[in-house]
């Protein structure tokens, strides 16, 4: 493609970049411009991060010359069982200054081109070429690769804490609709299923964590101590729970779950498991810390406020009665040992047709 066609396509494609939040809307524009810029065959946008076993990446987008493209949500993916480890090319580009690389083999040539910062990238763009790219076509790539990036990182700095990097309060409220649609549908789905064999008692769960006596870490260690915990704990719930589970920091020293589509014994031990990481987890400086969670199934019915308010009944629960544990408010409320929930009152039918008189 001439230059002057590929940068006038570029302006096009960052027209509807700069309009869009949604990644992977993002991902599918950006894997197409590459494309066409570079008149490849092919082309592929993964993600990529580097974890302790060195590099993984997972295709996020991809599309072929003629236009099929497809994209992938990795969000139901577990991240340790389907990230692949990073081909020799894409870990090469990922450590290059200039973040490129280029293989050539029987006249056929594949680049790699990193996007974000030189040896931590945060995906890696793939195209297969008949021919290696003119210098001023490459650079037409990384600008538009650039520009994805910085796109990128405002949607993070919006959509994430900037302490923890997990998602904040915010994205919370304005995506949990969503979900309990996505759990509507699975509700749905499964009581149309005919075939109840494969109907299991799998739900989604809404946990509220709340470090025990925060306060006293602040108070004893220093704020920047504090500031340490926080991340260490958000840390270590990227690493202890899936690729496909829901992370908020809510504020302060209080942080959300959202589990999806596991039985109530998986719930609670993978919910537990979290919890005795933190108990055995040697914090610098300040040495044992404990959290307290409190977790409830996500009734599609319920309003995101109640199902919160219920979760937080259990965690107040658990702060009440020794920190240090995990409790799950329909249990507490099966034995008594909180209120369950008030039931709303019977619309009488004299009151309903009032009602309906109104909007007659
Ligand atoms: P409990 O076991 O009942 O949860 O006790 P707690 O001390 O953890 O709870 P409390 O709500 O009394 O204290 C929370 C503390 O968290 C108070 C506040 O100063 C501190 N805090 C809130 N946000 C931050 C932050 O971003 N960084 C640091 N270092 N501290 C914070
Ligand atoms: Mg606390
Ligand atoms: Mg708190």
């Amino acid at each position: 493609m001439r230059t002057e066609v590929a940068l006038l396509r570029l302006l096009k494609k960052l027209q509807s970049l700069e309009a869009s939040r949604d990644r992977l809307a993002i991902a599918e524009s950006v894997v197409i411009a590459t494309l066409e810029i570079l008149d490849a065959r092919f082309a592929l946008l993964h993600g990529f991060r580097a974890t302790s076993h060195g590099y993984m990446t997972a295709p996020l987008s991809w599309v072929v010359e003629g236009g099929e493209s497809a994209t992938t949500n990795l969000d139901h993916l577990d991240a340790e069982e389907n990230h692949l480890t990073a081909e020799p090319l894409l870990e090469e580009c990922a450590m290059a200054a200039n973040g490129y690389a280029i293989a050539e083999e029987s006249g056929r040539c594949t680049l790699a081109f990193a996007i974000g910062p030189v040896g931590t990238p945060v995906a890696v763009v793939e195209a297969h070429c008949d021919a290696p790219p003119s210098d001023d076509l490459r650079d037409c790539v990384h600008e538009l690769l650039a520009i994805y990036a910085e796109h990128i990182g405002l949607l993070d700095y919006a959509e994430l804490d900037t302490l923890t990097k997990l998602q904040n309060r915010k994205t919370f409220d304005e995506n949990f609709d969503r979900f309990i649609g996505m759990v509507e549908q699975a509700v749905q789905r499964r009581d149309e299923s005919i075939n109840h064999a494969d109907v299991d008692d799998r739900h989604c769960w809404l946990a509220v964590a709340d470090i025990d006596k925060f306060k006293r870490i602040n108070d004893n260690f220093g704020h920047l101590f504090g500031d340490e915990v926080l991340i260490r704990f958000a840390d270590m719930m990227k690493k202890s729970f899936r690729g496909s589970d829901k992370l908020f920091r809510f504020g302060g020293e209080e942080f959300v779950v959202l589990l999806r589509f596991i039985t109530a014994e998986n719930a609670h031990i993978v919910l537990d498991r979290f919890r005795v990481a933190i108990e055995e987890h040697e914090f610098p400086q300040v040495g044992q810390v404990t959290c307290s969670m409190g977790y409830v199934q996500i009734n599609p019915l319920l309003t995101p406020a109640e199902i919160l308010g219920r979760a937080d009944e259990a965690l107040y629960f658990c702060k009440e009665n020794g920190r240090n544990q995990i409790q799950r408010y329909e249990d507490l409320v099966a034995q008594g040992l909180i209120e369950g929930p008030v039931a709303a009152p019977e619309t009488s039918t004299d009151l309903q047709a009032d009602i309906d008189a109104l909007f007659d």
